[in-house]
């Protein structure tokens, strides 16, 4: 039998590791165990031939209360993307700069192909809305899907298809816009409010960072909890662990089947191709507004933060609308024949690296929330959740919602 623990977490996502600082500061002698050979959850960067490819198209915003809060940025010597997009199709390409921040561009934007006039006053009015509103705020607004916000706000179609589906679709995950508008405005806010990053040593050196700054919480990788026994966390391997408390940083279901939980996931399929400099080598997102295309965004990521690259090529990810049914050979070629009508001939230097699709992306939820009383983490005696399914879809959700556990378990242990 092993020592009892005061607290277990299950899950090392950005999720857990909050939980784990927080209980860590309350001086709770605490097991981590994850099923993965690392924490991180979501969070994964590999490398291959001196490239560094995220696992699905990911930035860090600056503009989050709980990364403010929580990570070190200048630590993850971060580089941020140009604001603004550069927007596509198969015959035209133009750039969107935001007017805001380049003051000078403000005659350039309003004979911008983007939409129509009325459009770029509209963007700016939303502007100063989400803005001036709190995120508690943004989210009590009624529930509707974004695209719909959008139509009622008086955004034409042009701007719809030319800007929003693809940029927000590239945040979502779905390109029907059908994620609720308070998410839209609070990710719009966030963007209005900061920067987008990617940190030196990739996206999952976020969670490296969150997990050092853990001195005396013990770590079990590659471990698969199978069920919880009253105060016993049973691995797939038998092996069994004993803890006064325990947070389930993710989905229960599985652990404890009499808590289903109905969420459901949007799914990422992304590409990776090595390549020469072009028109799609910018420091701003490239997004496709072709009609028929597949592709959703592509972003030149080793313009934007040079450890992405190798030093010869540049590295160009290629995010797509949706699934295909395709083998990966068929799926690389039409993806190539796409991007041959807007890169050229240069596209016959562009090499494919790497494709990832990463089914659990983004829980796909209704009544999406900002925060919620932390009593709510209590799933039973004892037991706690965490994780981003449970308020919205982002990384600043995923570390509130660790905090909100750590909160309920610590009053508990406290009162006993
Ligand atoms: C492609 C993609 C793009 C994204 N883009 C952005 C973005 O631009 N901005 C943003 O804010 N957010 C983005 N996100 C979302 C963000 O990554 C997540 O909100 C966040 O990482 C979720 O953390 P979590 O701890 O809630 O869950 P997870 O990261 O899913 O962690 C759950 C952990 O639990 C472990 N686990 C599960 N079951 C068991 C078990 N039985 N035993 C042991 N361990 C178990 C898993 O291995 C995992 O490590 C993106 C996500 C993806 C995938």
């Amino acid at each position: 039998m092993n020592k009892a623990y005061d607290a277990i977490i299950i899950g090392g996502g950005v999720s857990g590791l909050i939980a784990a600082k927080e209980l860590e500061a309350y001086h709770l002698n605490t097991l981590l165990i994850d099923s993965e050979p690392q924490a991180g959850g979501r969070l994964k960067t590999d490398r291959l031939d001196g490239f560094q490819l995220d696992h699905g198209f990911q930035v860090l915003l600056s503009a989050y209360p709980m990364v403010k809060k929580h990570l070190d940025l200048s630590q993850l010597e971060c580089e941020a993307f140009e604001s603004g997009a550069y927007c596509f199709d198969t015959k035209k390409g133009f750039e969107v700069l935001d007017v805001k921040r380049n003051p000078a561009a403000y005659l350039k934007m309003a004979f911008s192909p983007i939409g129509s006039f009325g459009d770029k006053l509209k963007v700016a009015k939303l502007r100063r809305e989400v803005l001036h509103k709190t995120e508690e705020e943004i989210y009590n607004e009624p529930d509707t899907s974004t695209l719909s916000f959008l139509q009622q706000y008086g955004f034409s179609d042009k701007i719809i298809d030319r800007f929003f589906k693809p940029f927000f679709g590239g945040i979502f995950l779905e390109h029907q816009l059908e994620t609720s508008s308070r998410q839209f405005q609070y990710i719009f806010k966030m963007f209005a409010q900061g920067e987008a990053l990617l940190p030196k040593k990739g996206i999952a050196a976020i969670a490296e960072q969150l997990k050092g700054q853990l001195q005396r919480t013990e770590f079990r990788f590659n471990s698969k909890v199978k069920s919880i026994l009253g105060q016993a966390v049973q691995l797939e391997d038998g092996t069994e662990f004993q803890a006064k408390q325990i947070i389930i940083a993710g989905d229960p279901s599985a652990i404890m089947p009499q808590y289903q939980s109905d969420v459901s996931w949007n799914s990422t399929l992304q590409l990776y191709f090595s390549g020469p400099k072009g028109p799609l080598c910018r420091k701003k997102i490239g997004l496709s507004f072709s009609k028929d295309g597949l592709i959703s965004n592509v972003a030149c990521l080793s313009q934007v933060q040079p450890s992405y690259g190798n030093g010869q090529s540049e590295l160009y990810q290629v995010s797509l609308r949706e699934e295909l049914k395709a083998s990966e050979q068929e799926m690389v070629e039409k993806i190539k024949r796409e991007l041959q009508l807007i890169v050229g001939n240069g596209l016959r230097d562009w090499k494919f690296l790497r494709s990832y699709h990463v089914r659990h992306s983004l829980p796909r939820l209704s009544n999406l929330a900002y925060e919620r009383p932390f009593e709510e983490s209590r799933l039973a005696d004892g037991i706690y959740i965490a994780g981003d399914h449970l308020l919205n879809p982002s990384l600043n959700a995923a570390m509130l919602s660790g905090e909100l556990a750590a909160k309920a378990l610590i009053l508990n242990h406290q009162n006993k």
